[in-house]
C-alpha cells in the first residue's frame, strides 16, 4: 500500500494510520514515499519518480495533506496526482460522529464532487500585470461520471434524494452543461428524488437546514468550498475524510489541509485520515477492520474527555490514537 504521509499535521496522523493497522494485525506493508517541498529539496522534484512508480504498483494510496503555496509557486500536488491518474471521482462524506459538538447533529451527507476540471483543471493566463483569466472547463464527459456515480451510490446505499449544485443561472453555457448532462442522468433514476439547488441558496440551505440534504452533486471548485462549509456543521476539518477514485486506482485521504498553525505541536486530530483509512479499507475489501474503525472512533467520540483540542477537549493525538486502538 502506498504511503504518503504528507508534510505539516500529515506525519503526525498517518502515524496514527499505521498504529491502527498495527493493532488490527491488517496485513499491510506500507511503501512510503516523499512528495511536495520535502521531495522538491531532496530530489529536485514535487512528486518524484517513486512516488508515481509506487502508485503504478500499488493502485491504491494513503495520502497525509501536502502544502501548496497560496498566490505563487508550484501547483498543488494533490490537484497533480487527481489529474495524472484521472481520479475522477472524489467522494466526502460528512457525517456527526459520537457526541462532537456539532452545530447540527442529525447530519449524514455524501458528497460527490467533479475531481478533473472546472476552474481547478489550471488553465490560467497572465494577460497583463493588472488582468488574469482562469478558464472553467466542463465537459459532458466528465459530468455524466460523476452525476451516474452519485446517482448509483443513491441506489446501491438506500438513499432517497440527490442534489445537483451549480450556478447555471449565470454561467449559462458551462454550469447550463452542467445541469443540462445532469438533468439526462437523473431521467434514468426515477426512483430517487431529484432537487437543483443554485450554489449559493446551497450555501444558505446547508447552514440553516442541512437535515434535507442526501446526496449533493456538484463541480469541482464549489464541491471544495460546500465540503470545509459542511465539515464546520459536523464539528470541524478533523472529522471529514475525502476518496479520489479513478478507473482502477484510488488515493484517500482527509478533506482538510497540512494545519501549518498547529503542525508539530501534537495535536492534531487524526479522526479524519483513519475514517479515510477505513474507506480505504472497504475499497480493498477490508470490511470487517474498517467497520471496527469506525465503531471506535463512534465510541471513543461520545466521550468529551476523549476529545482533541479541536473538539474543545485536550489530548494530543497519541492519547488519543491509544484509546480508538483500545476500542479495536
Ligand atoms: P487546513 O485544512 O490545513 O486548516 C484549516 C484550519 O483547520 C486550521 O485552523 C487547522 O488548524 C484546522 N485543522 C485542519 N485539520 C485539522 C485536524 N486534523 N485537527 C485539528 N485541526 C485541524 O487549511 P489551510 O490552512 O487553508 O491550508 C493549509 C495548507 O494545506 C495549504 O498549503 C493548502 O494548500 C494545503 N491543503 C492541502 C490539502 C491536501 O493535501 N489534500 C487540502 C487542503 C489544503
Amino acid at each position: 500500500m502506498t504511503l504518503i504521509p504528507g508534510d505539516g499535521i500529515g506525519k503526525e496522523i498517518t502515524v496514527a494510520v499505521k498504529r491502527v493497522a498495527q493493532a488490527l494485525n491488517t496485513a499491510i506493508v506500507w511503501d512510503e514515499v516523499v512528495a511536495g517541498q520535502e521531495a522538491f529539496d531532496q530530489t529536485g522534484e514535487l512528486i518524484p519518480q517513486d512516488v508515481y512508480a509506487s502508485l503504478d504498483k500499488n493502485r491504491v494510496a494513503l495520502k497525509g495533506p501536502i502544502t501548496t503555496p497560496i498566490g505563487h509557486g508550484f501547483r498543488s500536488v494533490n490537484v497533480s496526482l487527481r489529474k495524472h491518474y484521472n481520479l475522477h471521482t472524489n467522494i466526502r462524506p460528512i457525517r456527526v460522529l459520537g457526541q462532537i459538538p456539532a452545530l447540527h447533529r442529525d447530519v449524514d451527507i455524501v458528497l460527490f464532487r467533479e475531481n478533473t476540471e472546472d476552474l481547478y483543471a489550471g488553465v490560467e493566463e497572465q494577460i497583463s500585470p493588472d488582468e488574469a483569466h482562469s478558464i472553467k472547463i466542463i465537459t459532458r464527459q466528465a459530468t455524466e461520471r460523476i452525476v451516474r456515480a452519485a446517482y448509483e451510490y443513491a441506489v446501491a446505499n438506500d438513499r432517497h434524494s440527490v442534489a445537483i449544485v451549480t450556478k447555471a443561472n449565470i454561467m449559462k453555457l458551462s454550469d447550463g452543461l452542467f445541469l443540462k448532462v445532469a438533468r439526462e442522468v437523473a431521467e434514468g433514476y426515477p426512483q430517487i428524488e431529484t432537487r437543483e439547488v443554485l450554489v449559493d441558496n446551497m450555501a444558505m440551505q446547508l447552514v440553516m437546514k442541512p437535515q434535507q440534504f442526501d446526496v449533493i452533486v456538484t463541480e469541482n471548485l464549489y464541491g471544495d468550498i460546500l465540503s470545509d462549509l459542511m465539515a464546520g456543521l459536523i464539528g470541524g476539518l478533523g472529522l471529514v475524510p475525502g476518496a479520489n477514485i479513478g478507473d482502477d486506482i484510488a488515493i484517500f485521504e482527509a478533506v482538510h489541509g497540512s494545519a501549518p498553525d498547529i503542525a508539530g505541536k501534537e495535536i492534531a486530530n487524526p479522526t479524519a485520515i483513519l475514517l479515510a483509512f477505513a474507506d480505504l479499507l472497504d475499497y480493498i475489501s477490508l470490511q470487517d477492520d474498517a467497520k471496527k474503525i469506525r465503531e471506535a472512533l463512534a465510541l471513543v467520540l461520545s466521550d468529551a474527555n476523549n476529545f482533541t483540542r479541536d473538539l474543545g477537549g485536550d489530548l494530543s493525538t497519541t492519547a488519543f490514537t491509544d484509546r480508538i486502538i483500545s476500542q479495536l
